[in-house]
This record gives C-alpha cells, structure tokens and sequence, in this order.
C-alpha cells in the first residue's frame, strides 16, 4: 500500500508538472486547469490513496465499477465526472453518485437525467460530449454529437429540471479530418464553447485532453483535462 501511495503521488507530481508546464507555455494560470484523474479499472484503495494526495476529482466511465467504489469512497471529498458512454436504464444508479456527466450526447438521455435527478433530489452538472469525427447530425462512434447537434442539445438540458448545463467534453478523434491533429480538434472544440457561451454564458468547462495530449489541450484553452494512465499506470484490461 505504502508502495503504491509512493508510485500514485510520483506520477501525480509527473502529471502536475506537465500541467505547469504547458499553462506557463500558454500564459494561462495554473489555476485555469483542474485535473480530473481517471480511476476506471483501478480499486476504491487506490481511488483513496489519490483524495488523501490532494486529488478532488475522478472520472469514471463504467457504472458497474463506478457505483461501489463511489460507495466505498462516499466520506471522501471528491467530485465525481462520469465520462463514459452512458445506457438510460443505468442513469438512475449514475445519478446517485456522478456530481457531472460528461457525455451527454443524445435528448434521451437528457431526459433520463433529468427524470432521475428530480427523483433523487439532486443538481447534476451536464458536459456535451462533441463527436469531431461524426458526420453532419450522427453520432461519434465513442460516442458524442456532431457540431451541428451541439445547440439543440444544450437547449434541452438548460431547460431540463435537476440538469445544470456546464459546458462541453471530446475525445481526439481517431479518423476523420482531426486524426492525429489533437491541437487542431481541441481548438475546434474550443471555437464551439465560444459559440455556445453565447447563449449559455456559465457553460464554460472545456473538457478535453488525456494522457497522451493533455499539453495540446492546455495549449488550446482547455479548462478540464482527464488523466488516467499517466497517473495510474497502464490499465490491466482494455475497457
Ligand atoms: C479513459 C479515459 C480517459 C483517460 O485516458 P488516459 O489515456 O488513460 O489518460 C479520458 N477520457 C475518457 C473519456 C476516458 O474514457
């Protein structure tokens, strides 16, 4: 335990440094980028071990590993992001623990959040998740809208009782146009949240950027970036 306690607080100050880093080569200030270390696959121990190092937010992207270990770690201060590509007939457990989902990509889904939120008397914060490789009005195949479905989307969860709209979330695509290009994509995604800001100025999150790229993020204006592997190591199981 003590050894992983040393290998988690040795990466993290890794991650951190590297966030320094591209903030400073930006000129932004640190405190415009939160980390958000992505614990999926990984135990409640380790989970544990990241809130005592200071960490006050993990994302998690399966419900069925998230629900206990967010049970296991209720007394802990940490903010939960679920980030995974979400079923309407688990939102009602999701709801019960995620303070935000980042992958709200579809109006049923809205309104499955919404329903349960009332129901569980909770606010739950909403990221649109934007599919850079989708197609005009598809969806992404992780997930995600296409641009042009961004708008109506936002509306909806705006109008939505129990959702509070926070902002947008993608992943670097892995075809199409940005492959390859993850600064281009982020900046894309950022030229988005300019775009709805306008009608929804508090939606300001920027979520964007991973272990691979998280300084292309940065450098693009991200607010939010979700660090999994270079925090916890290399996961066990491809999920
Ligand atoms: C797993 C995951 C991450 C973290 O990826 P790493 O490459 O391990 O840093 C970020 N975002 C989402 C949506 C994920 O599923």
């Amino acid at each position: 335990m003590t050894d992983r306690k040393d290998e988690l607080a040795a990466n993290l100050a890794k991650v951190e440094e590297r966030i320094a880093a591209a903030c400073a080569a930006a000129g932004r200030a640190r405190e415009e980028v939160t980390l958000v270390v992505v614990t999926k696959t990984y135990p409640a121990s380790d989970v544990r071990i990241l809130s005592g190092l200071g960490v006050r937010h993990v994302a998690e992207n399966k419900d069925q590993d998230a629900a206990p270990k967010a049970a296991e770690c209720s007394d802990l201060p940490l903010t939960w992001h679920f980030v995974g590509q979400l079923q309407t007939n688990k939102v009602r457990s999701v709801v019960g623990y995620a303070d935000l989902v980042q992958s709200v990509d579809r109006s049923k889904l809205v309104t499955a959040l919404s329903r349960e939120a009332v129901k569980a008397g909770r606010e739950v914060g909403c990221l649109i998740q934007v599919a850079l490789d989708a197609g005009a009005s598809e969806r992404g195949e992780r997930g995600g809208v296409a641009p042009g479905g961004i708008e109506e989307l936002a509306g909806l969860v705006a109008g939505a009782p129990g959702l509070r709209l926070d902002g947008l979330m993608t992943v670097a695509p892995l075809t199409g146009e940005y492959a390859g290009r993850e600064q281009a994509a982020f900046k894309r995604l950022m030229d988005l949240s300019t775009d709805l800001r306008r009608a929804h100025p508090a939606a300001n999150m920027v979520s964007a950027g991973m272990s691979a790229d998280l300084e292309q993020a940065v450098a693009a204006g991200a607010t939010h970036v979700r660090v999994g592997t270079a925090v916890l190591g290399v996961r066990p199981r491809l999920r």
